[in-house]
């Protein structure tokens, strides 16, 4: 455990830190996903020495931020009961508003969410969506089949729930981004395996590891939860794709198309299969039949890539965000959102490294009450990113 410092500050007796700018505390984030880079950075432009670690290369992790769609999609992903992360992922998608420019517009891929319905349980699903989100403030509508295919002629369906302020990011052009814009605020990087926290040299500690970062901090609950994802380029004389993220349950199962500069990511699958990441024939036939229902000229695509991720799954569905201990700070279990919530985690993680709980973050409290409880988002409609 750290010995407190005279100022308050917690350090480590293990070794010197590295030095401090302004006096504020070195860091450690373990973890270069989404999240990790987004802490670090934020962490660095508030003037905190900062070092990232991981496994993997800079801007190549090993993990779930190099599989994801990208989609940031609070709404389209609401249902009733789920009040608390549709605040949070509302406060991150307006956060993500300011930073996008900021890495590069190149990164966003999709300004606006159709989720299509095919039958009248899907309209009566998407309706129910539509009234909750909108009762919230949110901006979203209906619409029937001759408003979605002036958007999208290409698409299939008989209605939407239309979600226009949501967007889409390139995940693998971000983490590059983020890298860069981490190197350029000083931000070390270093790859390696972290064992043991205590052995970092630094003055504070955040955990960013994804669904292994139950294994550094035991006491927090993270299981991997298994998504596969296929990336298609668009061929010469292949219908376009849509300008939209589209999105919807086809046999009981929910997909997505997120548009990306050369084509398509088309997810996702959800399993809870431990750490397995192998790719399964099934996974790719069902995704490839279900996203050819959504958008019928998606045969004629050139087949890129099939890969698996690990979802950081939180028993709640909301992130912990927050200290552990006066040294070590986690966040972790975004789940579905990480791409999305991590703007807002990046702010709650500096809060914390000052002292305070972030306001709109202050529902992922690791401390809080396992929400083992809560409703879960069993909408049919709502696909898995
Ligand atoms: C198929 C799929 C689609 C998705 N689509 C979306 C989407 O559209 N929108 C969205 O918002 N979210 C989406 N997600 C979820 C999102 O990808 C995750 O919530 C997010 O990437 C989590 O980021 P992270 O940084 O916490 O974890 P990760 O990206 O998993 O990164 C954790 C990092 O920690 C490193 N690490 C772990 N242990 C150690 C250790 N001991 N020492 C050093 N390094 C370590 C790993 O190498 C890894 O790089 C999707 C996920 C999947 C699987």
């Amino acid at each position: 455990m750290p010995a407190q410092g005279g100022d308050g500050i917690a350090v480590t007796s293990h070794q010197a830190p590295p030095p401090t700018t302004d006096g504020r505390p070195s860091v450690a984030v373990v973890g270069a996903g989404v999240v990790g880079l987004f802490a670090a950075r934020a962490a660095a432009l508030a003037g905190h020495p900062v070092r990232v670690i991981d496994r993997g290369e800079p801007g190549r992790p090993d993990g779930a931020s190099w599989v994801a769609g990208g989609m940031l999609a609070p709404f389209s992903e609401g249902w009733p009961g789920e009040d608390d992360l549709l605040a949070l992922g509302a406060a991150s998608l307006g956060r993500w508003r300011a930073v996008a420019p900021e890495l590069g517009e190149h990164v966003v891929t999709a300004r606006g969410t159709l989720t299509v319905a095919f039958d009248s349980a899907d309209v009566a699903d998407l309706t129910t969506v539509a009234e909750w989100v909108g009762a919230r403030g949110h901006e979203v509508e209906m619409l029937g089949r001759p408003a979605l295919r002036a958007l999208e002629p290409g698409v299939g369906g008989r209605a939407a729930l239309s979600c226009p302020t949501e967007l889409a990011v390139d995940n693998r052009a971000l983490l590059t981004a983020l890298v860069a814009s981490c190197r350029a605020l000083g931000v070390r990087f270093t790859t390696d395996a972290v064992a043991d926290l205590e052995a970092l040299p630094e003055d504070r500690v955040v955990v960013a590891a994804g669904w292994a970062s139950s294994a550094l901090l035991p006491g927090v609950s993270v299981r991997p939860v298994k998504g596969e994802i296929l990336r298609l380029r668009r061929r010469a004389g292949s219908v376009p794709p849509p300008q939209r993220t589209v999105r919807a349950t086809v046999n009981g199962r929910a997909v997505y198309l997120v548009p990306r500069a050369d084509g398509l990511v088309v997810g996702a699958t959800q399993y809870e299969h431990g750490d397995d990441t192998a790719v399964t024939v099934a996974g790719v036939r069902d995704l490839l039949a279900d996203a050819e229902r959504v958008l019928p000229g998606i045969a004629d695509y050139e087949f890129v890539e099939a890969a698996a991720g690990l979802r950081p799954g939180s028993p709640d569905n909301l992130p912990m965000i927050g200290p552990v201990d006066e040294r070590t700070i986690v966040a972790a279990g975004h789940g579905r959102n990480g791409v999305l919530l991590a703007p807002i985690t990046a702010d709650a993680v500096v809060a914390a490294l000052r002292g305070d709980v972030l306001p709109e973050a202050a529902c992922c409290s690791p401390t809080r009450r396992s929400g083992s409880d809560r409703p879960q988002n069993l909408s049919r409609t709502g696909a898995h990113p």
